[in-house]
């Protein structure tokens, strides 16, 4: 057993930046073809899509929104017919709308359940088939220690990522006996454009609150993912694995 994904075939859902760009790298440098979706950034995805392409891998850019119920199975039919399968789903598309309850409108809050938690259900109904057919697979769902700890102010986000572990694991106990896995990273506070929006004192005090005192990279959120999607973990479903530096311990 190893990490290696050679002859392996793998879509991430907004994997146009971020850590989804960071997953969609690491998983083509470890020999897998990728495929990533995207919202609206087209240059930053044709950007991944070459890189991958530069590593000799097959790849694919497709602009889909994670929220279109038809739109997915669309996107699983195109991969899967033209690369026949599809092995690695990594479900890793997110937005946030931040406000206090008490502020928080009904736009920010379906915005973010949509986004976060029905693209799940979207990917992950897509390509239970295709996986079955293809005797196995890997899904990996992108929660947040906010899913696990709460947050005050994202309520909305923190909804989203605790309803995915319940789904990942409701998944992983029906599809388990075709051989398909399913598990959750969940990232503490890793430095990416979704960051950027965050004040100063904010972001002094997530430091403060993180045991290892620094916020984490996009490719330390990538590392595990890719042990998830490997023959490394194939005894592994629905777990949910904090990449947080010890954050929500
Ligand atoms: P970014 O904002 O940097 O990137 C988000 C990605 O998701 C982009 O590729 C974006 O596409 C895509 N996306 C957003 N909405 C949709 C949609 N409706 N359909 C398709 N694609 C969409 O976010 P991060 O990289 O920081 O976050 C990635 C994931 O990790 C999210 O699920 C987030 O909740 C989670 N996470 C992040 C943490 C962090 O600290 N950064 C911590 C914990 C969890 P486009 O470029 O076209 O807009």
């Amino acid at each position: 057993m190893n990490l290696s994904l050679e002859g392996k075939t793998v879509l991430v859902t907004g994997g146009s930046r971020g850590i989804g760009r960071a997953i969609a790298l690491m998983l083509a440098d470890n020999g897998a073809d990728v495929a990533i979706t995207f919202r609206s950034s087209v240059d930053a995805a044709d950007e991944v899509k070459k890189l991958i392409e530069e590593k000799g891998q097959r790849a694919k850019a497709i602009q889909a929104d994670a929220v279109n119920f038809d739109s997915a199975q669309e996107v699983i039919t195109e991969i899967t017919e033209d690369w026949e399968k599809l092995d690695v789903l990594v479900n890793n598309a997110g937005i946030t709308r931040d406000n206090l309850i008490l502020r928080m409108s009904e736009e920010q809050w379906d915005q973010v359940i949509d986004t976060n938690l029905k693209s799940i259900f979207n990917y992950s109904k897509a390509v239970a088939k295709p996986m079955m057919r293809n005797r196995g697979g890997s899904i990996i769902n992108i929660s947040s220690v906010v899913g696990i700890s709460g947050n005050a102010g994202q309520s909305n986000y923190a909804a989203s990522k605790a309803g995915l572990i319940g789904f990942t694991k409701s998944y992983a106990k029906e599809l388990a006996s075709r051989n398909i896995r399913a598990n959750v990273v969940a990232p503490g506070y890793i430095t990416t454009e979704m960051t950027d929006e965050l004040d100063e004192k904010v972001l002094e005090s997530i430091k403060e609150e993180t045991p290892l005192g620094r916020a984490g990279d996009a490719d330390e959120v990538a590392s595990t993912v890719l042990f998830l999607a490997s023959d490394l973990s194939e005894y592994i479903t629905g777990e949910t694995i904090r990449v947080d530096g010890g954050m929500a311990m």
